[in-house]
């Protein structure tokens, strides 16, 4: 039996938090009272006419630039038909063989296409609730029917589970730089499809590929891969077929099933879109998105790891969290603090507070480089440190005078350790006898008895050395 390789691309949709939607004047807003947010444009009135939203067109560039795509001089809408309740033209405005930007990269990952589109109206499904003539009920709410939506597609270079979820980490971080879009996914403003197939080891041609629907947080997304190619194992280990089809994976039970055999484009009946003319995008728009672009999460990491000398894991998690990266950058401009330990500090403080961004807490990032000075300098050590820590997250403050009034400051050389330690010793008589013999392993009594009894203030290193000289070891 072979070794299986996995091989997925992940589609993404992007909701766009345009001021209107993306070819009438309805506000562009989550959470009103449904069908509030509606006209006749965007409930497909006869007569009507569409007009495309400016800025969604410009927000689509800028990603494109900062995915390195190719960013089309002339791009075309096309209708793409299908017939289903929270569409009410018959077909959605979309693109086709003409996108806006086509290529590029994000990470390990190529970017296959990039195009715009409107999203369909959210259809609410009320069981057994909203029963009418004895049968379960869906409702519409058109509020959601018309905004703009940015399809990201990659091509299939992702391999597992894991990296689906830590690529779309890095791009719904990108897309938060970037400021086009809530990217929130239990709202639906960044939903992720995923495209699996699988092949064994070492091969090259491509296994018949299912694909994955409208998985709603990074749990499922990972979860759902994971299962659907164990899934396709078990067919192919069985000596049955992968069935090409659209498949949707219910997080409660962990369980797959079937929702439609997968369509083909011609199945849509493609056509450009003769109400709209097609885009041109001129010189001066692509360098205004340029210029307009800010430093991405993946060349902020980067930085990070090469002027900071930062771990990877550490860089990622301060850049990929604009407001981490930002706390830590203001915490690193008010002295001369080492940055790892800082980045250690900040993943402390985050572990503390409540809000996201710890610039919304109590800690000052000048104060929190402070007490990385303090611990570093050994003035205080890292366990009376995460108790300043603890008093500044609660009130606020200055790490020293906390560290004086508290009475936390490290416990210097020998002369006070020492009587400490014999202290310890002496009320630790069989230990004692133990090391003395040469057995080390119960060493840690002595020194968590000194630590107690500083409310760690002490040195864990300096206590240890001290037990050994005493004991002449
Ligand atoms: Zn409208």
């Amino acid at each position: 039996m072979p070794e299986w390789e996995a091989v997925i691309g992940l589609e993404i949709h992007v909701q766009l938090k345009t001021r209107t939607k993306m070819f009438c004047r309805c506000e562009n807003v989550w959470g009103e009272e449904p069908n509030t947010r509606t006209c006749p444009v965007c409930l497909a009135h006869p007569g009507t006419l569409p007009v495309p939203n400016r800025r969604a067109i410009e927000w689509t560039v800028k990603l494109g630039h900062a995915l390195g795509c190719e960013i089309a001089g002339r791009a075309l809408f096309h209708r793409k038909n299908y017939f289903y309740p929270d569409l009410p033209k018959g077909y959605q405005i979309s693109q086709y063989d003409e996108p806006l930007c086509r290529g590029g990269r994000l990470g390990d990952v190529r970017i296959h296409r990039v195009h715009l589109e409107e999203d369909a109206a959210k259809l609410v499904h009320t069981g057994t609730s909203g029963r009418i003539h004895g049968a379960d009920t869906s409702i519409v709410d058109f509020n959601r029917g018309g905004t703009p939506l940015v399809e990201v597609v990659t091509e299939p270079d992702v391999r597992s589970a894991e990296q689906a979820g830590e690529w779309l980490r890095l791009l719904r971080a990108t897309l938060r730089q970037l400021g086009v879009s809530d990217v929130n996914m239990e709202e639906g403003s960044l939903r992720c499809d995923a495209n699996v197939s699988i092949r064994p080891v070492g091969t090259r041609e491509l296994g018949t590929k299912t694909e994955l629907k409208n998985m709603n947080s990074f749990r499922f997304l990972e979860k759902g891969i994971r299962a659907e190619i164990a899934r396709q194992e078990g067919l192919l280990r069985a000596g049955e077929e992968v069935e090409q089809e659209t498949l949707h994976f219910d997080p409660r039970t962990e369980s797959i099933s079937t929702l439609r055999s997968k369509e083909e484009a011609h199945d849509y009946r493609y056509f450009p879109e003769p109400d709209l003319v097609p885009i041109a995008i001129t010189d001066e728009m692509l360098t205004r998105a340029r210029a307009a672009l800010p430093e991405l999460p993946a060349a902020r990491a980067a930085r990070f790891e090469r002027d900071l000398g930062l771990t990877a894991d550490s860089a990622k998690l301060l850049a990929w969290r604009a407001e981490l990266g930002d706390y830590f950058e203001a915490a690193l401009s008010t002295n001369g603090v080492e940055p790892q330990p800082l980045a250690n500090w900040v993943n402390e403080l985050v572990a503390r507070i409540e809000v996201e961004d710890p610039a919304e807490s109590k800690v000052q990032p000048g104060a929190l480089a402070t007490l990385v000075g303090l611990v570093s300098e050994k003035k205080v050590t890292q366990n009376a440190a995460k108790q300043v820590l603890d008093r500044l997250v609660a009130e606020g403050g200055d790490p020293a005078a906390i560290v004086e009034s508290e009475g936390l400051g490290a416990i210097g050389g020998g002369d006070e350790l020492e009587p400490l330690v014999q202290a310890a010793l002496d009320a630790n008589p069989e230990i004692a006898e133990r090391l003395r013999g040469g057995d080390m392993k119960p060493i840690g009594v002595i020194v968590g008895h000194v630590m107690r009894e500083t409310r760690g203030r002490a040195d864990g290193g300096e206590v240890t050395r001290l037990v050994r000289q005493k004991l002449g070891l």
